[in-house]
């Protein structure tokens, strides 16, 4: 926690006009007012059995605004931190506040906020009605603390003496944000290094993931580039990351290029340059985290020994790894098939089918004549059949006759044209301009949290 606390990031919750009047008028941190008297600290247990939780009532925006006139009145704000074993009702009473009144915000907070969530070294702001206008030993007037970027409580005193809370989302701008680098050790290492959120990331290995495979086409010195949009507070702290609109990947010399695009539904989908639809119709590698283990073509087989046609190829997987539909499809056959084992067989459009060989079990719901759809589960990878190991023989055939699943090309399922390839243009030409116009990372050196491991 090394931010600092903006008081200003608290009056968030009134309209951008009042903003601008009342941030002016914010003072000064000053120093703790002093407070009499012995101060016995609470612990939230016995809080629990002394204060009956209620809903605080709402402060209307006419009472924030009255807060923030006090405070250009003179109120005395200070910061504290919550320190290890400290409950929030002990933060309070350490600052000099009395138990009713720390009775009360605490209260008041626990209806917004689940108290547990409170981290050591979360800062308090704590405003003091230094005029002392109701003659309260200690006149709590507010307690802000932020709970993540953009995100705060806000409690209040109110005329009756009780106290109110809510919780306050700051106002968030939206912006462009382009990450880029070379991949010198894993993609997501490269990318961290850039900054770029490992959440994006994993959206943009998606998208890829119908052209290219993660685990064999990724080489030293490939390029990545991605501009995305997230949402930033007022003082450009990242709140929440949004969709990618611009999507490269540049893998030994060939250049990828995807853009988002809206749909008229309101979808987001993403196209070539070319304007194709990036999702495929088979996927190539039907279940995850395998390892190509046999390709296609002519091997030894390594049960009977001698020169075969390997028609198919096998990924190599812990038994029971789910085996996913490789497209929309219709279950034609799923049987014990000799050498195959439990074998699947899927009827797809243009004259595709796909076959799942040696697998454990089914999934009990895909049995044959039932519609599957791309990535739902049909079964598990097994060793049944003529197999040496736990591994997904996997085919596909084109016209009834098997084809290299990893070199076949696909049609795309989707290609634009007419008035929506125009509008995809411009779409594309504005994005090629954002992206252009950007500099590379600029929003994310120092501005993102420091990214999290990589998967
Ligand atoms: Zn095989």
């Amino acid at each position: 926690m090394d931010k600092t606390f903006e008081p200003g990031a608290l009056l968030y919750a009134c309209t951008g006009a009042l903003i601008g009047i009342f941030a002016t008028l914010m003072v000064p941190p000053v120093g703790v007012p002093h407070f009499p008297g012995a101060i016995t600290p609470l612990s939230l247990t016995s809080l629990a059995e002394e204060v009956t939780l209620a809903e605080p009532d709402p402060i209307s925006w006419t009472e924030d605004v009255q807060g923030v006139a006090r405070a250009a009145m003179g109120l005395a704000v200070h910061t504290v931190k919550v320190r290890g074993g400290d409950t929030l009702a002990d933060v309070l009473v350490k600052a000099g506040i009395d138990r009713a009144a720390a009775f009360g915000a605490v209260e008041a907070i626990g209806g917004v906020y689940n108290l547990k969530k409170l981290q050591v070294g979360q800062e308090l702001e704590l405003t003091y009605d230094a005029l002392g206008t109701t003659g309260e030993a200690t006149p709590l007037a507010a307690v802000n603390f932020e709970t993540a970027p953009g995100r705060s409580i806000s409690v209040t005193r109110k005329d009756d003496g009780t106290f109110g809370a809510e919780e306050i989302l700051a106002i968030t701008r939206r912006e462009f944000v382009r990450g880029e680098g070379t991949i010198t050790s894993t993609l997501f290492e490269s990318a961290a290094d850039e900054g770029i959120p490992v959440e994006v990331m994993t959206a943009m290995v998606k998208l890829f993931s119908y052209d290219v495979d993660f685990q064999r086409d990724i080489q030293r010195g490939d390029k990545f580039a991605v501009m995305f949009e997230h949402t930033v507070t007022d003082d450009g702290r990242p709140v929440r990351n949004l969709d990618i609109r611009y999507a490269s990947m540049t893998l030994s010399g060939t250049l990828l290029k995807f853009y988002a695009f809206r749909q008229d539904d309101g979808s987001i989908d993403y196209y070539t340059d070319k304007g194709e639809g990036i999702r495929k119709a088979l996927m190539r590698t039907p279940v995850n985290g395998a390892t190509l283990t046999s390709s296609f073509g002519m091997r030894r087989h390594p049960i009977l020994g001698y020169s075969l046609m390997h028609r198919g190829v096998d990924f190599g997987a812990p038994a029971g790894t789910p085996i996913m539909a490789a497209g929309d499809g219709v279950i034609e056959k799923r049987e014990r098939n000799a050498s195959y084992g439990n074998y699947i067989r899927i009827r797809h459009a243009s004259g595709y089918a796909t076959a799942y060989g040696h697998m454990s079990r089914f999934a009990t719901e895909f049995t044959a004549g039932k519609r599957v759809r791309q990535g739902q589960i049909i079964g598990f990878v097994g060793a049944t059949g003529r197999a040496t190991g736990p591994h997904l023989h996997f085919e596909i055939m084109q016209n009834a006759k098997q084809v290299n699943p990893i070199s076949v090309k696909f049609p795309s399922s989707e290609k634009l044209a007419g008035a929506t390839l125009a509008k995809f243009k411009r779409v594309q030409a504005e994005a090629d301009q954002a992206f252009a116009g950007l500099d590379k990372s600029s929003d994310l050196a120092g501005a993102l949290e420091p990214p999290t491991a990589a998967p």
